[in-house]
């Protein structure tokens, strides 16, 4: 993807007379090509990192980052002193993810110094693209959610939004992916290996955070939790810039430390090393890693540990604020909180916010439960991001008890006043208690703390993330509660930044939209795309369109030889999955139908394969570790690959490859490359998708269920514009009841597909427990739980369709068109806006 010729060997900056020209100065916002050169080569001689005698694109692109965050960090102050001194109602979003990935592009982009920047490099002899290349991606996320957290980011800072992200600084984040003939293994990433150049640490910002411990009973019968371990919560600020605006804003994350206080030194001296440093070694477990095992019980007091670590250092770190902005001298004011501060938990990871919140104002400022339940309430706000069983968080009661004693009295106590408010408001609820509770005591053995229900209970907003999701919260998971608050359920359809998935991701479509537009406001006016439908038939727009779309394909195929040595042909159709493997995605179904699309081929005469449309098929996305069903999809792609590929038979018609390391860097080649896109999860199981988003965003049409934000995605582009099959959300308990009763007939396609794998010709793999998986009723196999089997001869109609509107390439190119033009409504700067005005409650803050 980049040119490498002059930047290899030992060289000084030295690319001839230009770069001799250019003094090092410390000017730390310049922004003509020349100042900014200056100031990267300042970085490079005066903050070196590298042995200062050389000067090769890593240490080229360190210099430049660096260079770029002395701008950030300029507007970011003024930013936070804009925001002291206006002192508007501020939005904190708490995640445990983020999935940012590389930022050079994106924060020279928002900057408005692009070119600046790519004029700089040249002038001391580098190209942009090379440089951009040498960053690693920021992975402290693990899939949507995270990625979710990051784009929000980006519209909170560009709608000059008063609004932070708080996280946890991991040092290994999503493993690295790695395939080999076994199939996936992972690997630790450090993406802070050398260092991140776009960290500020905030050595004043420093929060005690304890566990364990026990609570004591004050005379004025206040409470008190002391004792036990106390780890510092240290911040570090990596700064978010908006685009076309000053507004900069803050994603803080937090690290684990001990202090010297900690260290046994004399323990030390007695040779008793590791005795010494037990703290110390403690802290640097808290973050780690994202997501550790939890199946063990230490594996679950980390996860909790972490969970913790994130809500009571951000909560002490708000609470701070909030006060120094108070007037001096004053008495503080607690009621009007909620009037300066709302809090959004990413999904009930940070649930803990909630006991938290209330110890701090009880405990610690010494207000009456009921106060400090108003509070907490008006500010505390939920996402829910998932309706399967196995992902609601429930915690042993007995693990919170451990770790956190006070806050399990609380939890108690929030369960029993729910308790009495149904006993008061709906007696007719009360035979629902058990499971409605926060507390789940069927199993006295193992009583559990409902995560979800405690954020229902103590929110004053609770959304889903997509209309489809938001109504099955409404009339299934959470029905009862809505019967009671039904004011309190919301709807916010996720989206995401135009700015990296469209404008950065894809320069050539871009400048042809910003061209036929005549204005380039669709970068933060998205609704501004439709203006394309009025030229989707023009031939000269549909000849610039296809010829981007074809050069971005051309960049993808030269991806995937780097990284896998497959040769794809870029005039075949490119066809993409890449998300997370998991079984109700359905990344099994694309492979089973990719089998028959082979056992098909294979049977046919010289004559009839002329008339095949040929297409590169392309999976990617990494199995949880411990999740063996996923792992074995992965190899199965991997070994359909294998024999696909090698088939003369099949020659050019056929090729299936898997990307590996699926990461928002592999996204932002893989998507902009791609025509055909599959979302093809159960109906009712994808809360909402964002790559779904993202490809239509690019021009790439889509087959998909009717299931998340593809039934607003369809509606908006136009049902002509998109490949639906398969079984509808309502439908899924009547087919799964049918299949228990025996009813469901395999089609016969299926059955040949599923004998093909069986037959061994892939190699020696057991996939037995794979196939299982789509036999049997409720006894045996696991009766197709995600209804594979059902929806398998749809979705092959569907890929019919896909194939007969793909001959006609000014068909295909007028949809693609129009799949673009109707995808304004996923940006996420509608989806912020949103929720500023109808969760948080805040207005814009721009720094003048
Ligand atoms: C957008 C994105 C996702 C979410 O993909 P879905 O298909 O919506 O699950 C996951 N990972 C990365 C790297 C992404 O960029």
């Amino acid at each position: 993807m980049a040119s490498a010729s002059d930047i290899n060997g030992d060289t000084t900056i030295k690319a001839g007379a230009a770069a001799d020209a250019v003094p090092a100065i410390a000017h730390p916002t310049p922004e003509d090509a020349f100042g900014v050169a200056a100031n990267i080569k300042y970085h490079a001689q005066f903050s070196p990192h590298f042995s200062p005698v050389k000067f090769e694109p890593e240490q080229a692109f360190y210099a430049t980052a660096e260079s770029v965050r002395d701008t950030l960090i300029q507007r970011w102050n003024e930013t936070f002193l804009h925001f002291h001194k206006t002192d508007p109602k501020q939005t904190y979003y708490l995640s445990m993810e983020y999935l940012q990935g590389r930022a050079l592009t994106n924060a020279v982009g928002n900057l408005g110094l692009t070119d600046a920047y790519a004029s700089a490099l040249s002038k001391l002899g580098y190209d942009m693209e090379n440089i951009v290349e040498q960053e690693r991606d920021a992975a402290l996320g693990n899939g949507g959610l995270g990625r979710l957290a990051s784009c929000f980011l980006d519209s909170m800072a560009t709608l000059d939004l008063p609004a932070w992200g708080y996280g946890l600084r991991y040092k290994y984040g999503l493993f690295m992916q790695k395939i080999t003939k076994k199939g996936q293994e992972e690997y630790a990433e450090d993406w802070l290996e050398k260092f991140s150049p776009w960290e500020v640490v905030r050595h004043d910002i420093v929060h005690p955070v304890r566990f364990f411990g026990e609570v004591q009973v004050q005379a004025d019968g206040r409470r008190k939790w002391v004792g036990g371990e106390v780890l510092h919560a240290l911040a570090y600020d990596i700064p978010i810039p908006g685009y076309n605006t000053k507004n900069t804003i803050s994603l803080r994350v937090w690290d684990a430390k001990a202090t010297a206080k900690d260290f046994d030194l004399y323990a030390f001296n007695e040779g008793k090393h590791d005795k010494a440093a037990s703290l110390h070694s403690k802290a640097s477990q808290v973050c780690s890693v994202l997501y550790p095992g939890d199946e063990s019980e230490e594996g679950k007091l980390l996860r909790l540990k972490q969970q913790f670590f994130l809500c009571s250092a951000s909560l002490q770190d708000i609470i701070a604020r909030f006060k120094e902005r108070r007037p001096k001298n004053s008495t503080l004011d607690w009621k009007i909180f909620p009037s300066k501060v709302a809090v959004q938990m990413n999904d009930t990871h940070p649930t803990l916010s909630i006991p938290e919140l209330m110890r701090i104002l009880m405990d610690v400022e010494g207000l009456g439960w009921n106060q400090a339940w108003a509070i907490t309430s008006s500010t505390l706000a939920y996402t829910n991001h998932t309706v399967l069983p196995e992902a609601l968080e429930k915690w042993p009661q007995s693990v919170i008890a451990k770790l956190l004693p006070r806050h399990m009295e609380i939890i108690a106590e929030i369960d029993k006043q729910f308790q009495a408010l149904l006993h008061a408001k709906r007696p007719d609820l009360e035979r629902k208690l058990g499971e409605l509770r926060v507390i789940d005591y069927s199993n006295p053995q193992k009583v559990l703390v409902r995560m979800a229900h405690m954020c229902v209970v103590s929110s004053h907003s609770v959304n889903g993330v997509a209309e489809l999701h938001s109504n099955i919260l409404k009339e299934e998971l959470f029905a009862d509660f809505y019967s009671l608050w039904p004011s309190k359920f919301q709807n916010k359809t996720n989206g995401i930044t135009p700015r990296r998935w469209l404008r950065y991701c894809s320069p050539e479509l871009s400048h042809i939209i910003t061209k036929w537009l005549r204005t380039d406001e669709w970068v933060v006016n998205l609704d501004l795309l439709t203006g394309l439908r009025q030229f989707a038939d023009d031939k000269q727009l549909q000849s610039e369109w296809a010829a981007a779309k074809h050069a971005n394909k051309v960049r993808l195929a030269d991806y995937i030889c780097e990284v896998t040595g497959i040769k794809i042909d870029p005039s075949t159709m490119f066809d993409t999955q890449i998300k997370r493997i998991h079984e109700y995605k359905r990344q099994f179904l694309n492979i089973l139908s990719v089998i028959y699309r082979y056992i098909t081929i294979k049977k046919m005469s010289p004559e009839q394969k002329k008339a095949v449309v040929p297409r590169t098929v392309m999976i990617g996305g990494k199995a949880f570790a411990t999740y063996a069903q996923a792992k074995r999809i992965v190899k199965l792609v991997t070994d359909v690959g294998a024999l696909v590929n090698n088939d003369p038979d099949v020659g050019g018609l056929l090729k299936v490859v898997f990307i590996p390391n699926y990461n928002v860097t592999v996204a932002e080649v893989a998507i902009p490359g791609s025509e055909l896109s599959q979302h093809i999860s159960t109906a009712g199981m994808e809360a909402s998708g964002t790559s779904n988003m993202k490809f239509a965003l690019n021009g790439c049409l889509i087959i998909g269920t009717l299931d998340g934000a593809n039934v607003e995605i369809r509606e908006e582009i136009g049902e002509e514009n998109f490949f639906l099959f398969g079984a509808r959300a309502d439908e899924i308990t009547r087919l799964r009841k049918e299949r228990e009763q025996g009813r469901f007939v395999p089609d016969p396609r299926f059955q040949e597909t599923k004998e093909f794998i069986k037959s061994g010709i892939l190699g020696d793999y057991n996939y037995e427990p794979l196939l299982d998986s789509l036999e049997g009723n409720s006894g045996f196999g696991r009766g197709d739980y995600f209804l594979v089997g059902h929806d398998f001869p749809s979705y092959l109609e569907a890929q019919a369709e896909v194939d007969k509107a793909y001959k006609n390439k000014a068909t295909w190119t007028k949809m693609s068109i129009l799949s673009t033009a109707g995808s304004g409504k996923f940006s996420s700067d509608r989806t912020i806006q949103q929720y500023a005005n109808e969760i948080w409650h805040i207005q814009e803050c721009r720094v003048p």
